[in-house]
C-alpha cells in the first residue's frame, strides 16, 4: 500500500512541480512585463501632463500679451492707466488659480501691473508696493526676446525679498516682450507659474505606479525626490550633495546618457523619459540662485530638459516575487497535499483492485480445477462456461458445447417431473439439488448429483444459472450392490433365525431328555463303571443345553437393539437364578453365601437373568470342589445397584481380563469347560440395560464379577 502511494504520488508531484515551475516562470515574467509596462505607461502619462500643463500657460500667456487693455494703456499719451488691465489680470488670476504673480514690467524693469494670487485671494498690489526688477535674470532675459519668443524659466523656488519663501512655492515664470503699435519693446508680461500645480500632477499621476516619481532637473537635482529633504538642493547650501547623480550614479548615468529607456540595476527599476519644456520659440536661462545675479547661461530647447523618472526599489521588485513565489509554494503544498489523499484513495483503490483481481484469479482456478463439474449458462440456458473436468467427464470440449443448451446431455432416463421441479425452483430464484442421468459425447450413461442456482447480479436480477455436479455413477454402483447385499444379508439372517429356531426347539428337546435319562439311569444303577459312564453322558448333555441356549440367546442379542425395561429387586431375581443351581452345587460341594439385606430395585428386562446365570455358572464351573462363591449386592451413588460374585477358582491372569468377554475368547481351549459365549452375552445385556460389567482379582484367590445396573435408563438403550 505505501509503496504503491509513492508510486503514483512521486511522479505526479515531479510533474506538478515542474508544470508550476514553469507556470511560476511565465507568470513572474508576465509580473515584470506588468511592471516595466506599468512604469512606461505612468511615466508616458506624467510627460504628457507636464506638456499639457505647460502648452496651457504658454498659450495663456501669449493670449495675455495680445490683450486690448495693453495696447490702449501702451497708445495712451497719459501716464500709465493700468486700471483695466490689472482688473483683468485680476479676474484671468481668480479664474486660472495657477499663476502666483501675473506681472507688467515696464522696459525700465519696475513693475507697472502685479497681482499676487496670495493663497486664492488675488488682489492687485498697490502702485506704492511695486518693484524694481530690473536686476532679476527673468527680466533681463525675457526683454531680450522678439515678439512672440517666450521666456521660460528653470522651476524654482520662489524668492521673496531676497529669501527663498516658505513654505516652499516651487514656480516656473513665463516671460514675454510686450511691443506697442509702433513696434517698440515697452516691457514684459511676466507669469509666475505655480509649479506646485504641476508637480501636484506629476505625483498624482503615479499613485498607481508601482514606484516612485521623479522629476530630475538636468543638473541631477531631485524637483521631486525619494522625501522632500532630498528636493531642490540646487537652492539650499547645505542640501548641495542632495543629487541622484550622488545617491544612484551608475542609474543617473544611464538616464543622462538617453532620452528615454528602462533598466534594472542594484538600485532597482528605473523607467525614465525625458521632459523639454520649451517650445519652439521659446528660450530659457539658467537662472540664477542669488536673486540678482544674472543668469550664468542662455538655454537652448534642447538643454533645458527635466528628467520623469520612475523608481521602483529593489527590495519592492524582490518582495512582489518573493510573495508571487511563495504563493505559487503555498499552492504548490495545497495541491501536494490534495494529490496525496487522492493518491492515497487511488492506492487504495489499486490494492483492493489488486486483491479483488487476486481473488478471482483463485476463485476462477479453483473452478478450473475442480473435481466437480461446473456449468454457467445464461437465463435462456445458453451455455457460456464449463470447466476442464466437465469435458473430461463428457467428452464435449467448451467449444463443442458454447452457445447451446445442457439438454444435449439428457438420456431420457431422468423424470420429466423433475425437470419441471428445477425450472420452477430455478425461477422463482431458489437453489436446486437433485440426480440426472445423462448421456456422455460416446453414448455411456453416467449419473450426476447437481446443485444448479441462480446467480443474481445487482438490484438481484438473476443474470445467470451455475450448475455444480458430482459424478456419483460409481456411488450409484456401490449403492446398489449395497442394495443386493442387503438383500443377500436378510436372506442369510433369516435362514440363521430359522437354525437358531431349530437348535432350540429341535435339539434342546432330545438334549433334555438325554440329560433326564441319563440322571433316572444313575439312580438306579449302581455299577461304578456304568454309573462313570451315565455321568459323562449326563455331563456332557448339560454342556449341550447350555451351549444351545447360549447360542439362540446371543442370536437374539445380536439383532436387538433396544429393550423394555422394568423395576424389579434384584435380590429376587438373583435368589431365583441360584436355586437353578441347586443340583450343579451339590455335585461339586460348592456353597454358595448370598443373603441381600432390603431392597434392591432397578430397571431390568427378564433376560438379565442370563446375565446372573452366566456368572454364577462360571463360578462353580472354574472353582474347586467344595469352595465358597460370595454373592453381595449394594446400592451406589446414583442409584445404580452393584452385584458382585466372588469365587476362589483360578483367577483370570492380567492381559486376559479385556478379551474374556468378547464371543468365543476362551482362554486356555484344552482346558475349555464352556462355549466362550457366556461372558460376551453378560457384556451385550448388561449394555442394552446401559450398565457395566468388568472382572477384578479376588485377593484371597479366585476372581471377583461385577456388573452395575441403573435404576432407570435402560429403557433409553438404543
Ligand atoms: P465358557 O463357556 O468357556 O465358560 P465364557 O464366555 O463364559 O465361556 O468364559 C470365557 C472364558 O473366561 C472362560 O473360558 C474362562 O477361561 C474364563 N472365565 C470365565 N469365568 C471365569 C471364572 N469365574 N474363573 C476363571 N476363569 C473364568
Amino acid at each position: 500500500m505505501k509503496k504503491m502511494f509513492f508510486m503514483i504520488w512521486l511522479p505526479v508531484s515531479i510533474l506538478l512541480g515542474g508544470i508550476l515551475g514553469l507556470i511560476y516562470y511565465s507568470e513572474s515574467e508576465s509580473e515584470r512585463i506588468l511592471i516595466e509596462t506599468t512604469e512606461i505607461s505612468h511615466v508616458k502619462l506624467q510627460i504628457k501632463s507636464i506638456g499639457a500643463d505647460l502648452d496651457h500657460v504658454v498659450s495663456d500667456l501669449i493670449f495675455l500679451s495680445e490683450q486690448h487693455e495693453f495696447h490702449e494703456m501702451l497708445e495712451s499719451t497719459k501716464e500709465y492707466s493700468p486700471k483695466d488691465l490689472a482688473s483683468d489680470f485680476l479676474s484671468f488670476s481668480l479664474r486660472k488659480g495657477i499663476y502666483d504673480q501675473m506681472r507688467f514690467i515696464d522696459e525700465k524693469g519696475m513693475e507697472v501691473v502685479r497681482v499676487n494670487y496670495n493663497e486664492g485671494n488675488p488682489a492687485i498690489v498697490p502702485v506704492g508696493e511695486l518693484q524694481q526688477k530690473g536686476g532679476r535674470y527673468y527680466f533681463r532675459d525675457t526683454l531680450e526676446l522678439d515678439k512672440g519668443e517666450v521666456f521660460v524659466s528653470p522651476l524654482d523656488l520662489n524668492i521673496e525679498r531676497g529669501k527663498i519663501e516658505t513654505p516652499l512655492k516651487p514656480v516656473i515664470r513665463f516671460g514675454t516682450p510686450i511691443f506697442d503699435a509702433r513696434g517698440i519693446k515697452r516691457g514684459i508680461v511676466v507669469l509666475n507659474y505655480l509649479g506646485e500645480i504641476m508637480i501636484n500632477n506629476v505625483k498624482a499621476g503615479a499613485t498607481t505606479a508601482f514606484g516612485d516619481a521623479m522629476l530630475i532637473n538636468s543638473d541631477a537635482y531631485w524637483l521631486i525626490g525619494p522625501s522632500p529633504e532630498d528636493e531642490w538642493g540646487f537652492m539650499f547650501e547645505e542640501r548641495k550633495a542632495k543629487k541622484i547623480a550622488n545617491v544612484f550614479p551608475d542609474a543617473w548615468h544611464k538616464i543622462s546618457e538617453s532620452k528615454s529607456g528602462q533598466f534594472v540595476n542594484a538600485g532597482g527599476l528605473f523607467t525614465f523619459e525625458t521632459v523639454y519644456p520649451l517650445l519652439e520659440g521659446q528660450q530659457s536661462s539658467s537662472g540664477a540662485t542669488e536673486p540678482f545675479a544674472p543668469s550664468t547661461d542662455t538655454l537652448g530647447a534642447e538643454d533645458y530638459y527635466w528628467k520623469v523618472v520612475c523608481h521602483v526599489p529593489l527590495d519592492i521588485l524582490n518582495q512582489r516575487a518573493q510573495s508571487l513565489s511563495s504563493g505559487f509554494l503555498r499552492l504548490y503544498m495545497v495541491l501536494l497535499a490534495l494529490f496525496a489523499v487522492g493518491s492515497w484513495f487511488l492506492a487504495r483503490a489499486n490494492v483492493r483492485h489488486r486483491k479483488a483481481e487476486e481473488k478471482i484469479r483463485k476463485l476462477s482456478l479453483a473452478v478450473e480445477q475442480s473435481p466437480s463439474t461446473v456449468v454457467i449458462t445464461d437465463t435462456k440456458g445458453k451455455i457460456e462456461y464449463v470447466n476442464p473436468k466437465f469435458t473430461q467427464l463428457t467428452g464435449y470440449s467448451f467449444e463443442e458445447v458454447m452457445g447451446r443448451n445442457p439438454r444435449i446431455l439428457k438420456s431420457g432416463r431422468t423424470d420429466q417431473g423433475e425437470y419441471k421441479r428445477l425450472w420452477d425452483s430455478l425461477t422463482s430464484g431458489k437453489e436446486w439439488r437433485g440426480e440426472f442421468c445423462n448421456r456422455k459425447k460416446n453414448g455411456e450413461l453416467y449419473w450426476e448429483a447437481a446443485s444448479i442456482s441462480p446467480i443474481k447480479g445487482s438490484g438481484n436480477v438473476i443474470t445467470h444459472y451455475l450448475a455444480v455436479k458430482e459424478d456419483i455413477t460409481e456411488h450409484k454402483k456401490a449403492e446398489e450392490a449395497l442394495e443386493s447385499y442387503a438383500g443377500m444379508l436378510e436372506e442369510s439372517n433369516r435362514l440363521k433365525e430359522l437354525f437358531m429356531d431349530i437348535m432350540s426347539h429341535d435339539l434342546l428337546n432330545p438334549a433334555g431328555v438325554v440329560r433326564n435319562s441319563s440322571e433316572i439311569l444313575l439312580d438306579l444303577e449302581s455299577d461304578d463303571k456304568k454309573r462313570e459312564v451315565l455321568e459323562l453322558i449326563r455331563n456332557s448333555s448339560s454342556d449341550l443345553i447350555e451351549t444351545i441356549r447360549n447360542a439362540s440367546v446371543y442370536s437374539k442379542l445380536e439383532s436387538m437393539e433396544r429393550i423394555e425395561c422394568m423395576v424389579k429387586d434384584l435380590g429376587d431375581t438373583l435368589k431365583e437364578v441360584i436355586e437353578d443351581f441347586e443340583y450343579q452345587l451339590e455335585d461339586k460341594g460348592i456353597e454358595i453365601d448370598f443373603i441381600p439385606e432390603g431392597k434392591h430395585p432397578a430397571c431390568v428386562h427378564p433376560i438379565i437373568r442370563s446375565v446372573f446365570s452366566n456368572l454364577i455358572s462360571n463360578a462353580i464351573k472354574y472353582s474347586p470342589h467344595g469352595s465358597r462363591i460370595e454373592i453381595a449386592i449394594q446400592g451406589i451413588d446414583g442409584g445404580s445397584q452393584q452385584v458382585s460374585i466372588k469365587d476362589n477358582g483360578e483367577g483370570i491372569p492380567e492381559e486376559d481380563k479385556k478379551h474374556i468377554f468378547e464371543r468365543f475368547e476362551r482362554l486356555e481351549r484344552e482346558k475349555a469347560k464352556g462355549t466362550g459365549l457366556g461372558l460376551a452375552i453378560v457384556r451385550r445385556v448388561v449394555d442394552l440395560h446401559g450398565g457395566k460389567v468388568w472382572v477384578e482379582d479376588n485377593p484371597e484367590g479366585g476372581s471377583i464379577f461385577l456388573v452395575n445396573l441403573p435404576l432407570e435408563g435402560s429403557s433409553k438403550l438404543t
